[in-house]
């Protein structure tokens, strides 16, 4: 049986940093989960379909096929064949990715490609209902978490060092919003599994997050 680690969390807190580097460590495959919400949220978006109008989103979700492939350990998301990895990384399509993911037929889409990446392989796979839902019975779930304003922060540094001109407290908003809408949708909401580890990265470097999450599998016999 493969194993699984499933990290979940709020927008911002670090979990593809995290999951990418200890699935270099493991040798593990990462899977991105958010990337595949995305995809479908870039397709909505380029073909102007109103993501609060369901009946459209859900019409259009035949046209869509998304795929994921890894080349040299990096996740790559096609959309129809189209690698759109770097496409997806705007805060305007996260923030649409949001808007859809709380309908039923956009999750049940990208459910079965979810679970069949975790049986074939040892996999890191982050979301934000991995744990909860999509694989119930990972050996590890952590939760990671940090506040608001150190989320918003560090996706501030991100853009800034990209040479784009962010706003924090616009960053801060959508990162609110964004939370809400994730905790409070009716299906598969962003929740604590029973079984996760909550690590609160608010005060820890990177390398300490990984540190604690490679003891805390070690603590669960997985390592
Ligand atoms: O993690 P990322 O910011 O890429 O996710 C974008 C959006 O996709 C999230 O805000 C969330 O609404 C949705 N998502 C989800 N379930 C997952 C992963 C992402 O609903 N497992």
């Amino acid at each position: 049986m493969s194993v699984n680690i499933a990290i979940d969390g709020p927008a911002g807190a670090g979990k593809s940093t995290i999951a990418k580097l200890l699935a270099k460590r493991l040798g593990y495959l990462y899977v991105d989960t958010g990337a595949m919400y995305r995809a479908l949220a870039l397709y909505m978006v380029e073909g102007s379909i109103t993501l609060s109008d369901e009946e459209a989103v859900v019409a259009a979700l035949p046209q869509v096929r998304v795929t994921l492939a890894h080349l040299d350990g990096e996740q790559h998301v096609y959309l129809n064949d189209r690698d759109v990895s770097k496409d997806i990384r705007k805060e305007e399509i996260g923030n649409a990715a949001s808007a859809i993911s709380g309908y039923p037929a956009v999750r049940e889409k990208l459910l079965s490609l979810q679970r069949d990446l975790a049986k074939a392989k040892d996999c890191i796979m982050d979301g934000r209902d991995i744990g909860s839902f999509v694989l119930p019975d990972a050996q590890v779930k952590i939760y990671l978490t940090a506040s608001s304003g150190t989320r918003a922060k560090r996706r501030y540094d991100e853009l800034a060092a990209k040479g784009e001109s962010p706003d924090l407290a616009r960053i801060e908003e959508d990162i609110i919003k964004r939370d809400e809408q994730d905790k409070n949708r009716s299906i598969s909401p962003l929740i604590v599994a029973d079984d996760a580890v909550v690590v609160d990265s608010s005060e820890l470097s990177i390398d300490q997050v990984v540190e604690r999450i490679t003891e805390i599998a070690a603590e669960k016999g997985v390592l």
